[in-house]
């Protein structure tokens, strides 16, 4: 799958928070990494169809993606979604909050949905979760069952946003175990992402966000072994 990004910018409350990011990837498993408030969750948004660009064009494969609501509706078929925390509905218990998108918005009968889930589930080592709510999981076991809800779909293409970022440390392996496993087996993702050892091991490439632009990307490897900016150097000096 290839993403291009022409000229996107995106104001809010008439501030520049992305200006004109280019760039055409060729995606696997990306990790976009930089400092807060640099604009990593508003280009993940803009990517996923959530959030129109108020100028620029992304392309699909080379397909120019219309920011309208018909056209949305279709594109965001294809993506799965992963946010910080609080992912999933709190009412429901973790097999319910699988079956909701599958059976509603994917039109899955209940049965071939319960199918998937479980397989999903056994999979993951979650099956004993399965009529929890999500009150009584941890937070690991929450984004994994939200991973697995995300995978459910099929996407073609999935988007994390700082997935473990809200996890304490002992379930942040656990659920990065959870996606290197899923891309290593050729899901297409971006992850915004702090967890340097995950960008550099586990994705191919990395871009780095910082200031509203793309300061460098390239393949992870040589981005941490050499990178050339002092944006870079000064952000992976403090997080490293
Ligand atoms: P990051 O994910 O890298 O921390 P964000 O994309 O969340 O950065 O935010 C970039 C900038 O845009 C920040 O200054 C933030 O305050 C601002 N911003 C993000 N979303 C909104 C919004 N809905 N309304 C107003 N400002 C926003
Ligand atoms: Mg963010």
């Amino acid at each position: 799958m290839n993403i291009e990004l022409i000229n996107i910018c995106k104001i809010f409350q008439n501030e520049l928070v992305l200006e004109n990011i280019n760039g055409s990837f060729e995606i696997h498993s990306i990790a976009v990494i930089g400092p807060s408030g640099g604009g990593k969750s508003t280009l993940l948004r803009i990517i996923g169809g959530l959030l129109a660009p108020d100028s620029g064009t992304l392309k699909i494969d080379g397909g120019k993606i219309e920011f309208n609501k018909k056209d949305l509706q279709k594109y965001r078929r294809n993506i799965g979604f992963v946010f910080q925390s609080k992912g999933l509905f709190e009412h429901l218990n973790a097999m319910e909050n699988m079956l909701l998108p599958l059976v509603h918005a994917y039109h899955i009968s209940k049965s071939e949905a319960i199918d998937i889930s479980n397989r999903l589930f056994e999979r993951f080592g979650l099956l004993d979760e399965k009529n929890k709510y999500p009150f009584q999981l941890s937070g690991g076991q929450q984004q994994r069952i939200a991973i697995a809800r995300a995978v459910a779909i099929k996407p073609k293409l999935l988007l994390l946003d700082e997935p473990t970022s809200a996890l304490d440390p002992e379930y942040t392996a656990e659920v990065l175990n959870m996606l290197g496993e899923l891309q290593a087996e050729g899901l297409k993702t971006i992850i915004v992402t702090h967890e340097m050892g995950f960008a550099k091991n586990a994705c191919e490439k990395v871009i780095f966000l910082a200031d509203k632009r793309i300061v460098e990307s390239g393949e992870s490897a040589e981005i941490f072994k050499n990178p050339q900016s002092t944006e870079l150097k000064i952000f992976l000096n403090k997080i490293l």
